[in-house]
């Protein structure tokens, strides 16, 4: 069946608790999003559906995490595709709110902060980023929220680490009544992490990019065997790829994203870590991650 779209909070509340009562259920999963929706979308969105009795799924453009005009405005906006998508996924209601319904006053005068932790890698290079997509993530999970006592849970793709991190950090630190589910990052054939942005994309570019999980596999396989890790090799690598501009390759600890001990390049590689890439490939700057275990 296909979802309910709906765009102000009052219809969203009143179609959701409608739609526990009906099923007697007691949990409801929540997929945020920006919309342009694709198949690491899809996972989060079934996985929110397969194990909630109701689903849905927020599609919000939000302005306050954009630096960039130019890159607000070229941000896809494909709704009846996503719509389509989101029921094949089972999605029961879909909230797609206009920034007047959102920041009715305006945009607001009291944020989430996202401290020193926002201030490192993405938040390096898009200042103030972290602080406006915590504000929204707060606002949303607010007013998507089930009435007591529904279960409450909130999906999160690891393709964006650093959100995640930041996610779970705000949700523990500030006692929000919400458990935020991780879900594994999902890649095109070819090992590129799906984005929105891979639309924007020319052929050759989109070879370039491949270099970015080539060279995340290359230390994920290098720490599965203990051997010291050659981020210097992995850094050549992307540097030297056509069209591709490294900003940063980092090994970081996954719970705190503290960077890793300057003596993981030498040394075996034992336990857990995570690494993090970004660059500009062409007019679009990518993100990756992989987990790393020895
Ligand atoms: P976005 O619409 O890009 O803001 O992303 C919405 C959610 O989908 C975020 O939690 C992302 O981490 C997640 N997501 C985006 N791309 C992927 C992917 N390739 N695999 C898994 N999750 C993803």
């Amino acid at each position: 069946m296909s979802p309910r779209v709906v765009t102000t909070q009052a219809d969203l509340q009143e179609a959701a608790a409608g739609l526990l009562a009906e099923r007697r259920g007691s949990s409801l999963g929540l997929v945020p999003t920006m919309g342009a929706l694709h198949s690491g979308h899809a996972a989060l969105a079934r996985a929110a559906a397969g194990s909630n009795d109701v689903s849905v799924a927020w599609i919000f453009v939000n302005p306050l995490q954009f630096g960039d005009a130019t890159d607000l405005d070229r941000y896809p906006r494909t709704l009846d595709a996503d719509v389509a998508l989101l029921e094949d996924c089972g999605v029961d209601l879909v909230f797609a709110p206009s920034v007047e319904e959102v920041y009715p006053a305006g945009p607001p005068r009291v944020r989430i902060t996202a401290g020193e932790l926002g201030e490192r890698f993405e938040g390096a290079s898009r200042p103030g980023h972290f602080d406006g997509a915590l504000t929204v993530v707060a606002k949303l999970l607010h007013l998507c929220a089930p009435p007591a006592p529904a279960t409450y849970r909130a999906y999160f793709g690891q393709k964006d680490a650093q959100q995640l991190v930041l996610v779970q950090r705000m949700v523990a630190d500030l006692n929000f009544a919400v458990e935020i589910v991780p879900v594994p990052i999902v890649r095109a054939e070819d090992g590129l992490a799906l984005s929105s942005r891979n639309r924007f994309l020319s052929p050759e570019e989109h070879d370039g990019a491949l270099v970015l999980s080539r060279a995340l596999r290359y230390l994920e396989a290098r720490a599965r065997n203990h051997e010291a890790l050659d981020i210097d090799g992995a850094q050549a690598m992307i540097e030297s790829a056509p069209h591709v501009q490294l900003d940063y390759l980092e090994v970081v600890d996954p719970e705190t994203l503290a960077p890793l001990a300057e003596n993981c390049r030498r040394v075996p590689f034992r336990g857990e870590a995570l690494v993090l890439v970004a660059a500009a490939v062409g007019p679009v700057r990518l993100i990756d991650n992989m987990p790393l275990r020895s």
